[in-house]
């Protein structure tokens, strides 16, 4: 069976000026399998987030190749590359990254309606903030909810097109420790009841803990020994 991810000794240099740039990854390499949840570690700056980014079609690479779900990202323009992102991919951020003018439920269901659910996207929406325990504050603005809850609601809008994987970005990053929990248990049901795979960059111990299998990275590497 092929793995859901795989990055293949990824380059990724940021051209910052004419002799100015950051190689972010210098050759990282690895595979997730579907099903997984996995967490990413490491020092800061040494390239968990690119890494994350580029799995996710959210960013490009220089040199190497990404596979997810049976289709090879670095050769796809950037039509199919959206399309496969709205597709197969959620992601979750630190700041939750909500639209603050919107309730919950039109967060949620602007995921969806970008996925093409048009009038289903509403009902879509009020099912997966059933699943992540905030359907009593669908009504709610994110500055009327806790971090914990705002964070659920992101949850929710990652999950609303049934995506193969969950990309988090330091996802208890800003919640207190009794939040953190909530947010990793919930993670760990909804990655055990509909089998979505979820890939966490993470300096949380918690996090990592809960995971089924944590991924080093140092200087734009997977650290080799522990691939
Ligand atoms: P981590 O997530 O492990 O902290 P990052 O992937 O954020 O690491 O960053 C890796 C390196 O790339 C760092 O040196 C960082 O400063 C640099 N970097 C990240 N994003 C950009 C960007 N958009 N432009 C320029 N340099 C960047």
């Amino acid at each position: 069976m092929t793995a859901l991810i795989a990055g293949r000794d990824v380059h990724k240099r940021y051209v910052l000026g004419k002799e100015n740039f950051v190689d972010a990854l210098r050759g990282a390499s690895l595979e997730v399998e579907e099903g997984e949840m996995v967490a990413i570690i490491g020092p800061s700056g040494s390239g968990k987030s690119t890494l994350l980014h580029i799995m996710g079609c959210l960013d490009s690479l220089n040199s190497g190749e990404v596979w997810l779900a049976g289709r090879r990202v670095d050769t796809l323009g950037r039509r199919d590359l959206t399309q496969l992102r709205r597709k197969e991919v959620g992601f979750i951020f630190q700041t939750f990254n909500l639209v603050p003018s919107l309730t919950a439920i039109e967060n949620v269901a602007l995921a969806a309606q970008y996925a093409g659910k048009g009038r289903r996207a509403r009902e879509a929406a009020r099912q997966v903030l059933g699943q992540v325990d905030l359907a009593d504050r669908e009504n709610h603005r994110p500055p009327e909810l806790s971090g914990g809850q705002q964070q659920r609601a992101a949850i929710a809008r990652a999950l609303v097109n049934k995506p193969k994987v969950i990309f988090g970005d330091e996802p208890t990053g800003n919640l207190d420790s009794a939040s953190s929990g909530e947010i990793v248990r919930m993670m760990r049901q909804i990655n055990r009841e509909t089998g979505t795979t979820f890939v966490l960059v993470t300096h949380d111990p918690e996090v990592a803990s809960a995971c089924d299998r944590v991924i080093h990275m140092l200087d734009g590497k997977v650290t080799p020994q522990l691939l």
